[in-house]
């Protein structure tokens, strides 16, 4: 009961994208080099409205098209491509052994990811936040500053909010993050406590988490699966790139469709490992202007298939 009356203060939320990476563990469980190795960091944020004003809508810091805007269908990314339309009646799902054969290619190339959960759901909260429209080297300096400043999140939570604000002022956007930081501290109980999202039915836990300040489906996601190991795939602008090209979701699906089928398509043992690894191939060879003559997969791939994949070479 009292986590649906929670859940009726839930704040609207817009997503735009830019540069930043999800939370990443408490200082005190991971170090700075473990936490590199377990976590990656993601290019997709999630930006209440106002905030828009700041950062102008659909700005991407990475300068790739903006997942959320992919809707529509028929988007031009930066590689030049153009997004084909699937309409959703048209769509069907990639059948249990094509996503294992798509898993099992990506752990031959970038290994078999474990998931360190780090127990810490509030500092990942928190974390996440600050991610938000930065780079992780900014997210890291204001984090460390903020834990410096205020020792427990209770004093975060009830700090004037310009000290909290100047804590945070090298992860950018502080006078926006700040009251969105405090504010979240201040739905959660007293204690502060966010644990019961360890045994919470998922979809009480994503409801809870989705109605703070600031959190979307893919913090919400980044707080389960990296405080307490439960599947959920973050879909990040990574994820959102390949995981379309690959056929795993429908082309010109938005980040909540592609969440769900994500979610659908993959076993829970696996989400991790094939949130990560997307991930990674992301960045080294499925980028905006895919590297389709270097990769693994092109006999698996949609896109490739479909004569999209440009040589990068000669
Ligand atoms: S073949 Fe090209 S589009 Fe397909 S996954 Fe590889 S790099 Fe991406």
């Amino acid at each position: 009961m009292v986590r649906a009356a929670r859940l009726a203060s839930a704040d609207p939320e817009l997503r735009v994208s830019g540069s930043l990476g999800p939370g990443v563990a408490e200082r005190a469980v991971l170090s700075s080099d473990q936490v590199e190795k377990t976590r990656a960091p993601t290019e997709l944020v999630e930006v209440p409205p106002g905030d828009l004003a700041r950062i102008g809508q659909n700005q991407r810091v990475s300068g790739e098209p903006d997942p959320a805007s992919a809707g529509g269908g028929g988007s031009r990314g930066t590689g030049g491509e153009r997004r084909a339309r699937q309409p959703r009646g048209a769509w069907k799902r990639p059948p249990r052994r094509r996503v294992l054969a798509i898993r099992g290619r990506l752990r031959e190339l970038y290994g078999r990811r474990r998931n360190h959960p780090h127990e810490e759901p509030v500092s990942e909260l928190v974390r996440t936040i600050l991610s938000q429209n930065t780079n992780d080297t900014n997210r890291d300096v204001a984090y460390d500053r903020l834990r410096d400043r205020f020792p427990s999140w209770a004093e975060v939570r009830d700090a004037p909010a310009g000290e909290v604000e100047q804590a945070i002022r090298p992860g950018g956007l502080a006078p926006s993050k700040a009251p969105r930081i405090q504010e979240a501290l201040r739905r959660l109980d007293e204690g502060l406590d966010l644990d019961w999202l360890r045994d919470a039915p998922r979809e009480d836990a994503i409801a809870y988490l989705v109605a703070l300040p600031g959190v979307g489906r893919k913090t919400a996601a980044c707080v389960l699966i990296f405080s307490f190991d439960r599947p959920e795939i973050p879909v990040d602008t990574h994820v959102h790139r390949v995981g379309a090209r690959l056929g795993l979701f429908r082309e010109g699906a938005g980040l909540e469709e592609a969440h769900d089928e994500m979610l659908a398509i993959t076993p829970p043992e696996d989400a991790y490992e094939l949130h990560m690894n997307l991930i990674e191939h992301g960045r080294a060879i499925c980028r905006p202007r895919p590297r389709c003559d270097e990769c693994a997969l092109r006999r698996m791939c949609p896109y490739f298939r479909s004569g999209r994949g440009a040589p990068t070479r000669g």
